[in-house]
């Protein structure tokens, strides 16, 4: 029997042959644990210490050849709708419920009603994942739920599966946090529902709209188990996933877990993994503060002997996460000033990293995530007194919160508008920072986040940016509310939202949003910027105002006729290729 130990993602053989190596591992990576187990929160904490490991080699995974000590044994085959995790594709006669529900949800709740609450879903997994042996004795867990006129059969399916794939002794408790929801069927109906799991669900409900960040908070006040788990309110948990993501907040109450996140169809509800087989991706950004994910680098990877180990992620994609209750509180669980949805996700990464604990992402928990055609909700009355994007002003307060001044400057320079916005009083985030202790974001960068350059290197200055204004025409630059790739168009300048936002860098790279301005003779597109290069081919002549396309040395020209975008040999007498690049002070 091939007996192994996990820690900090790490294996370890225990064997004779590797005894001086193992020493020689523990001391080098258990040092920098053992001074933060402190205690001092009262919950399961263990000194880590080379010695003493021996009497808690309990606490960490074992991967065996019998099949794991929480593995379900015996596996369902049913036929109906959706079983199986198969596409339901739905009459056609049943046309106008489809386009009517995926209209009011972003998702066909049609389709929904009609599948079982405990229809079977693929396994995901590794099959690996199937051999490991977690700990008997893991922490109480409340799963919080919060939830905003959704379908109550996605709702309660993510329930069902909650109930149906988590170990009963561990499982605490289910809170569904409602935020003023005004659907009638999440009303008595919903209260009703529940009744059968005999107050293992509790149903709380906010007085006015608060938002999912705000939801989230209060659903980690009310929650009495050891550790929280946050899932959306439409999401499908897959075989065995608690117990893998508890062993590592087990380990060390600092760690926060975050499943691998499935894919749910939210038209025909087929379930299915969103990564190839085997490979393992985590969390980053870009500077614009984008959510992006990048395929596990070898720094990471190298530390794994196993690719079903967790492993550690600058940051996650916010909906789904694990994490010890009284340390989510002592960090302050969510900036209470961030508004309804949005760098939520990044203010917990940063701060629970620059404060002294980890991300981990564990391949062996999988839950299924319904993502949405469209967001169906507005923000109501929440934004009133917000100018400008209430996303943006998020972001602004995580980044003035936890970034020095040099990453900063690279947010302002993506986001140049955000300079201007309001972002509220911060004094309370900077202050926890200071009481907690935490380290730099540069040390966050070096150490954590190293593979975000190789991505997204840093920003070199614009030299200019705003609207592009054409001065024979009068019309401005526009991508035209399109996604990109696509033809980049000319409207009446009015610098509202980002559409005719543009910027100009010291390295000629005109951007707009996360998009690139790429041009050949017939035409000027809109694509994603490529990765890994702040570089591109435009120059700007101050003097004659010709925007110049320095590998064809033609120049950026508006054809009269069709108002269309196109490079022409340059003349320095043609008003069709004067451009201005100019923004104003948002009067806000
Ligand atoms: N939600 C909420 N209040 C809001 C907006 C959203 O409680 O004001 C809930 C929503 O019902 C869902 C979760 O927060 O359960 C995450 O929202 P959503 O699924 O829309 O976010 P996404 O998955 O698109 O990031
Ligand atoms: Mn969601």
């Amino acid at each position: 029997m091939r007996i192994t130990n996990v820690r900090s993602g790490r294996i370890i053989r225990i064997g004779s042959a590797c005894a001086i190596l193992v020493i020689l591992i523990y001391t080098l990576f258990n040092y920098s644990r053992s001074e933060a187990v402190s205690g001092e929160l009262g919950e399961r904490t263990f000194d880590v210490h080379p010695e003493q490991y021996k009497s808690h080699k309990d606490v960490y995974p074992v991967l065996k050849t019998e099949l794991g000590n929480f593995e379900p044994r015996n596996k369902r085959s049913v036929n109906g709708p959706g079983e199986g995790g198969r596409p339901y594709n739905m009459p056609q006669d049943r046309a106008n419920d489809i386009a009517e529900a995926e209209s009011e949800y972003g998702m066909n709740i049609a389709a929904s009603d009609d599948i079982a609450m405990n229809r079977t879903i693929p396994d995901t997994r590794l099959d690996e994942c199937k051999y490991w042996h977690y700990p008997e004795n893991l922490p109480s867990t409340s799963v919080i739920i919060v939830f905003h006129n959704e379908g109550f059969t996605v709702l309660m399916r993510t329930v069902h599966t909650v109930i149906d794939r988590s170990p009963p002794n561990i499982l605490h408790e289910i809170i569904l946090v409602d935020d003023f929801s005004d659907k009638e069927n999440l009303k008595e109906n919903l209260d009703n529902y529940i009744k059968r799991w005999n107050g293992k669900v509790r149903l709380i409900r906010n007085a006015q709209r608060e938002g999912l960040i705000r939801t989230r908070s209060r659903g980690a006040q009310e929650a009495t188990g050891e550790v929280i788990v946050f899932l959306d309110a439409h999401c499908e948990v897959n075989l065995n996933w608690l117990p893998p993501l508890l062993a590592p907040i087990y380990r060390d109450y600092r760690t926060m877990t975050v499943p691998v996140i499935d894919g749910i169809d939210h038209r025909t509800f087929e379930y299915r993994p969103v990564y190839s087989h085997g490979t393992n991706y985590r969390g980053i950004f870009e500077w614009g503060m984008l959510y992006k994910e990048n395929e596990v680098p070898d720094r990471e990877a190298s530390l794994h002997k196993h690719s079903s180990e967790p492993y550690k992620s600058p940051t996650h994609a916010g909906g789904l996460f694990a994490i010890n209750r009284k340390y989510f509180l002592k960090i302050g669980a969510y900036d209470p000033g961030l508004l309804v949805w949005g760098g939520e996700n990044f203010e917990l990464s940063f701060k629970i990293w620059q404060c002294g604990g980890s991300i981990e992402w564990v391949p062996c928990s999988r839950v299924g995530h319904v993502y949405r055609a469209f967001m169906p909700y507005s923000f109501g009355n929440l934004a009133k007194n917000r100018k400008g994007s209430l996303i943006t002003i998020n972001y602004k307060r995580v980044i003035e919160t936890w970034f020095d001044e040099e990453h900063k400057e690279y947010f302002y320079t993506r986001e140049p508008m955000a300079r201007f916005l309001d972002m509220g009083d911060i004094s309370e985030q900077v202050a926890l920072k200071e009481k907690l202790q935490c380290k730099s974001f540069g040390w966050f960068m070096e150490n954590v986040a190293y593979d975000v350059y190789d991505k997204f290197p840093k920003l070199p200055k614009n030299i200019h940016w705003g609207m592009v204004k054409n001065k024979a025409s009068g019309l401005c630059m526009d991508t035209m509310g399109k996604a990109a790739p696509s033809y980049i168009g000319t409207s009446a300048c009015h610098g509202a939202g980002n559409n005719q936002l543009f910027r100009l860098n010291e390295a000629g790279q005109l951007g707009v949003g996360e998009r690139c301005v790429e041009a050949d003779n017939d035409s000027v597109k809109q694509a994603i910027c490529r990765l890994g290069t702040v570089d591109g081919p435009w120059s700007y002549d101050e003097d004659l105002n010709q925007l110049i396309h320095r590998l064809h040395s033609f120049c950026l020209t508006l054809q009269p006729h069709s108002k269309t975008l196109a490079l022409a040999p340059c003349d320095p007498n043609n008003t069709y290729q004067k451009w201005t690049i100019t923004h104003k002070k948002p009067n806000w």
